[in-house]
């Protein structure tokens, strides 16, 4: 059998080293704890997006008419998945709920989608 011999002084500074090194385990740790979020009190939830009404009353026979060719809807058929909010042509809204589009005129529901959608990114 081999005897190992440790100084008293060998063994203080490695046990000190440990006693250094735990606040700062400490700190990484409630570092990583992740914060608990709360959603933004302006953000609209699904609910009320989909209660949503937008104003179509103002267009002219050319922008419905290029609605219609767009085969423009108010609900995706594709859900979140696909519509206004998450497309490349969407306008947020100043003052309503209701956005705009680059390429129709008029309000745009942030739920709904026509054929040009694409991919914002
Ligand atoms: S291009 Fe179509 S899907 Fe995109 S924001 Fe305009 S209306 Fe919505």
């Amino acid at each position: 059998m081999t005897r190992v011999f440790i100084s008293r002084r060998a063994l203080l500074v490695g046990s000190s080293g440990l006693l250094l090194a735990a606040p700062a385990i400490a700190v990484a740790q409630t570092s990583l704890t992740p914060a608990p979020s709360a959603p933004a009190p302006s953000a609209p939830t699904d609910d009320s997006l989909a209660k949503l009404s937008c104003d179509s009353s103002a267009l002219t026979p050319a922008d419905h008419a290029l609605r219609e060719s767009l085969e423009y809807v108010d609900v995706s058929p594709f859900g979140a998945a696909k519509n206004c909010l998450n497309c490349s042509y969407w306008l947020p809204p100043q003052d309503k709920a209701c956005g705009g589009c680059t390429l129709l005129a008029g309000q745009i529901h942030p739920l709904g989608y026509c054929t040009s959608w694409e991919l914002a990114e």
